[in-house]
């Protein structure tokens, strides 16, 4: 017979309050999008260090009406609602109950974004350390099948809480972490947590609290070195947890560890998203030069082909970033450098029978000695007069197609506006022929910024606007 698991929730082992406290939470809401949609109903119980819990639950009214599936789904109606408080007559209870705790929910990306988004409305900041349950469950159970919560509650045998409703959820995600505990041990899991929420260990030099304020935004980050001369600059998507993870030893490089051994300051920056974040970055590496940064550096060495015209000797000249500046016709690449073109190349001549000499791969010694390729049967005859030199150039330029420069979409400039709304940030980017224009001036091409504009525009083409 099966042994049913207690109905009440077992207090979080010692193990964990190591670790510090931990709110686990649960949110229902109007609908799926932290942005538009609004919260219902909060449920939170805290475990403190000293063993003890404390719980706190409301029926939010959403100020919006709650559509009729969402209010079958959770059996929370427009009229058990009306007289609730709202989400800011609540939101000192809230704080006091999440501040300085871990931020524990199943899906939490989803509870998060809410409460985040909330408290945004409430015109207040909201950061928490961040723990998903779906991920721990993952991780502890990686042959489990299935994740949600049901498959929890089943799997584990935590029946008797009501699903559904947020205190409910909130009880049955709280058991899971124990149960799991009393299974595979209190360090397993202890573990597990250390390693989802990149706990860092910092560099014994700097402040404790160092790292308790960056924010959750995009944004760059810099380190600083002795004499404060910046050792690295970093973009993140999400800088928390970006800078983070230089200092969580499940996740340290060699090049990490080396730098927070030197590390004496961090600064951050915030920005509107990822764009702005990457023209920042790249920006900043410029003007400091930092000592670790040995791939932006490396930029500078990027370049492209131009296919000559027929009238010119060579077919293809390479050209540097710094000289592509006024004309993007018969452009291809952009390679990484000179080197990577020239490999490049090479495999390509091979892959379509091109002439060695035509290339300038070799010099012929005399009037139509046939190159190399043509000598073993891959090259179509450019050399000894076979194929012209046209059609050479022509079937160079198909082989290189697919690298060719785009033509700019726009007259002139376009202008592109990076929104974050969740912490109230825009940063509008200009751009022109495929480079970032600051201060009036088209910076030099770069090949991620051109990456990036690629993709973007491919999604969201009409956020772009022309320039007046
Ligand atoms: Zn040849």
């Amino acid at each position: 017979m099966m042994v049913k698991r207690p109905v009440t929730v077992p207090p979080v082992p010692y193990a964990l309050r190591k670790l510090g406290e931990f709110a686990f939470i649960d949110v229902e809401t109007t609908g799926a999008k932290p942005l538009t949609d609004r919260v219902t109903e909060i449920a939170i119980i805290r475990f403190h260090a000293d063993g003890s819990q404390s719980r706190w639950q409301s029926l939010i009214n959403p100020g919006v009406a709650i559509p009729a599936e969402i209010q079958a789904l959770t059996g929370i109606t427009n009229a058990m609602v009306r007289d609730a408080p709202s989400f800011f007559d609540v939101s000192d209870e809230v704080r006091r109950m999440l501040e300085g705790a871990v931020f524990v929910a199943h899906n939490a990306r989803f509870d998060y974004g809410f409460v985040k988004n909330e408290f945004r409305r409430s015109a207040e900041a909201f950061t928490a350390d961040v723990l998903c349950t779906v991920r721990l469950s993952r991780m502890l159970y990686p042959d489990a099948e299935g994740h949600g919560l049901d498959a929890l509650i089943n799997r584990h045998e935590l029946h008797g809480f009501d699903r559904h409703r947020a205190m409910g959820d909130v009880e049955a995600t709280a058991a899971f972490v124990s149960v799991a505990a009393d299974d595979l041990g209190a360090d397993a899991v202890v573990a597990a947590i250390k390693s989802l929420l990149k706990t860092p260990s910092l560099p014994a030099q700097l402040p404790t609290d160092a790292l308790k304020n960056i924010p959750d935004s995009s944004g760059v980050y810099l380190f600083y070195g002795v004499n404060d001369l910046p050792l690295y600059i970093g973009k993140a998507k999400h800088l928390r947890e970006r800078i983070r993870a230089h200092f969580s030893s499940d996740h340290m490089t060699p090049n990490d560890i080396r730098l927070s051994q030197e590390l004496t300051r961090i600064e951050w920056l915030p920005t509107a998203g990822e764009f702005s974040a990457l023209l920042l970055e790249a920006q900043l590496v410029k003007e400091r030069m930092p000592l670790h940064n040995v791939n932006l550096r490396r930029r500078d060495k990027l370049g492209f082909y131009r296919l000559g015209d027929d009238a010119t000797n060579a077919p293809l000249e390479w050209l540097s970033a710094a000289q592509i500046s006024e004309s993007y016709a018969d452009l291809y690449g952009p390679f990484s450098d000179k080197a990577s073109a020239k490999k490049w190349l090479t495999f390509a001549a091979r892959e379509h029978q091109l002439c060695d000499h035509a290339l300038g791969f070799s010099k012929p010694r005399s009037d139509a000695e046939p190159c190399f390729a043509r000598q073993v049967g891959r090259c179509h005859g450019a050399c000894d007069g076979t194929e012209t030199a046209s059609q050479h150039r022509a079937r160079l330029r198909a082989a290189l197609a697919h690298l060719a420069l785009p033509t700019w979409p726009f007259t002139g400039e376009a202008v592109f506006e990076e929104r974050d709304v969740a912490n109230d940030r825009s940063d509008v980017l200009v751009f022109d022929r495929w480079c970032a224009v600051s201060g009036g001036a088209r910076l030099p091409f770069d090949g991620d910024v051109y990456r990036l504009l690629k993709r973007t525009m491919g999604k969201t083409a009409s956020k772009f606007r022309a320039a007046k």
